[in-house]
């Protein structure tokens, strides 16, 4: 397979039609540098795809070929359409420089360098007041860096350091009566972010956590005491102090001591990747000197310091000097394989929302967070909009739009109507797969056939006109293939396959159902009988179950599907 590596480019020219210094530009110079490095991911990735999968068995992962297949489709046309929008002083009539407000995001950002950008915009804008208010109202903040040993492959490598960083936070957790003695006990709020990449040497994945805290107690990170440090104070000599912590070691020529010295944070997390690795950084975070003579605050001075944290996931391209750390075309399906439904980004402390825990829990600048809005101003605030189009690798010239170019940003009864009915469809298939992933999971560990269950949600609508959810455990059939040859992978795989399309086919006939009508003939239309009918016609041929999912879902009352959206 050619080692074609993926290269970072630099945008070198301004983009035709906008003068360089025009605030268009400035708005579409990080799309226009993102999306070009999208381009040139997927046709690497496209241009190899014969030898994408020569090692790779649906085996141990939930994605199918064809998924990737779909994936990569949607990466290739991520972040085609722009919807910017400027705002508009209506006292005075200026207009404000134009922003991105939304794009056709594909949502991959492990693997998308459009959708990581986006993320890492998005995160930057929203942890800056939390950092600065920690730096504040705790006593200390530091960065960790923690990695385990490199894998063969992503999954071994991903898996391996999630089980060892919650392995190791979990040594300070809360318990009954007190927390566990673990370091991570002291943790009052923080964030961690897995990072992926190749290692230096190893040339193996090796990815690791960097994470940042803040504590009122000092972290115990001392590898040796003062006492030992006053014995031997010669650096030199540093080998004959006594550790605070020995850490197994394999006995190698060079060193027969079958230890490694370490402080107690060094050991907790030693020990929670079972002695197979010991590479820890604990770095307290400080006001800078140059800062301080700059002007900046303590608090800014921590959230700069901190920014590691908040960049995106995957080093795309991390070390163009030396080429060691680049990511390969076959990169790209091992890492979107092995982080299919996994979270990389997490929070602890007073950085953790949670609908338990009480309002003085979390920090205030966490709790009136919305996600749903874009970069620009919103609609009532009556902004101007525009539209910029992907062409010969550049965006086009910005166009004046009247309406918001991306649909179902606007939050209408009807809208909701809607999208309460294709998720309920969505979340069933949702369910069906992951339960011939899970049947597959268990075959593959017990050699066991287990039917693929999962809970069925039914849509109950009582007299009275408000519904309500009840759940019951159902089972789907096992095809023929899989019963006669389950060994034999690609039959799971091919069964993923036909649920996908047959809920494919199904979801977008809804789709248009919904969009041919108008309210008032969608009320008198969509009725349990209609629908049903409806979904017969339509339905012929599909898969027995997909049929039967999508008519229990459809066949909830319509006081039900009401009653989901808000009035
Ligand atoms: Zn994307």
């Amino acid at each position: 397979m050619p080692e074609t590596t993926l290269e970072n480019p630099q945008i070198s020219a301004p983009i035709p039609g906008q003068a360089e210094d025009s605030p268009a530009w400035a708005a579409l110079v990080r799309p226009q540098r993102l999306k070009s490095w999208s381009s040139d991911l997927v046709a690497i990735v496209d241009g190899q795809a014969e030898d994408l999968f020569t090692d790779w068995s649906f085996r141990p992962g939930a994605l199918t070929r064809h998924d990737f297949g779909h994936i990569l489709r949607k990466i290739s046309g991520c972040g085609s359409v722009l919807e910017l929008r400027a705002a508009v002083d209506h006292s005075t009539g200026d207009v404000g420089a134009p922003v991105l407000h939304a794009a056709n995001f594909c949502g991959q950002h492990t693997i998308c360098p459009f959708c990581a950008g986006r993320v890492q915009d998005r995160r930057l804008a929203k942890w800056e007041k939390p950092i600065k208010w920690a730096a504040q109202k705790f006593r200390f903040a530091y960065m960790i860096t923690a990695t385990t040993a490199p894998a063969e492959t992503w999954r071994a490598d991903i898996d391996g350091l999630r089980d060892a960083w919650r392995g190791f936070y979990l040594k300070g957790q809360k318990r009954i009566a007190g927390r566990s003695p673990g370091e991570w006990g002291k943790v009052k709020a923080g964030i961690a972010k897995m990072e992926i990449k190749r290692g230096e040497d190893s040339h193996l994945p090796h990815c690791h956590y960097h994470a940042l805290v803040f504590t009122d107690e000092m972290l115990n990170y001392e590898i040796w005491s003062k006492e030992e440090r006053a014995k031997w104070p010669d650096e030199k000599d540093a080998h004959k102090r006594e550790p605070n912590f020995k850490i197994p070691w394999p006995v190698t020529p060079a060193d027969s001591r079958g230890w490694r010295a370490g402080s107690k944070l060094s050991h907790e997390w030693s020990e929670a990747t079972g002695f197979t690795a010991m590479g820890f950084r604990v770095d307290p975070i400080r006001w800078k000197p140059e800062h301080k003579r700059e002007g900046v605050s303590f608090a800014e001075s921590v959230y700069y310091q901190s920014i590691e944290v908040l960049k995106y996931s995957t080093k795309f391209d991390s070390s163009p000097a030396t080429g060691a750390e680049k990511l390969f075309a076959r990169d790209f399906i091992g890492i979107k394989d092995a982080t299919y439904n996994r979270r990389l980004f997490h929070t602890y402390g007073f950085f953790h929302r949670d609908a338990r825990k009480a309002i003085n829990e979390v920090c205030p600048f966490l709790l009136d967070e919305d996600d749903f809005t874009g970069g620009g101003p919103q609609i009532y605030d009556g902004p101007l909009i525009y539209e910029s189009r992907w062409r010969d690798r550049k965006y086009s010239e910005l166009e004046s739009r009247s309406k918001p170019v991306f649909k179902g940003q606007e939050r209408t009864l009807t809208g909701q109507f809607r999208r309460t009915m294709l998720n309920r469809v969505q979340g069933k298939f949702r369910r069906m797969r992951t339960a011939i992933v899970e049947s597959k999971k268990i075959f593959a560990e017990s050699g066991d056939l287990v039917h693929a269950a999962y809970m069925q949600i039914d849509y109950d609508a009582p007299l009275d006109g408000h519904g309500r959810l009840v759940q019951r455990p159902a089972e789907i059939n096992f095809p023929a293939y899989v019963l006669e040859n389950p060994e034999d992978f690609s039959n799971w795989e091919r069964w993923i396959d036909s649920l996908s399309e047959s809920f494919k086919v199904a979801y977008q006939a809804l789709q248009d159902f919904f969009s041919m009508d108008s309210e008032t003939r969608f009320e008198d239309q969509f009725r349990a009988a209609d629908a049903a009918r409806y979904w017969e016609d339509r339905s012929k041929g599909y898969q027995d179950e997909v049929i039967r999912a999508f008519l229990e879902v459809l066949n909830s009352p319509e006081g039900c599907a009401r009653s989901a959206a808000p009035s």
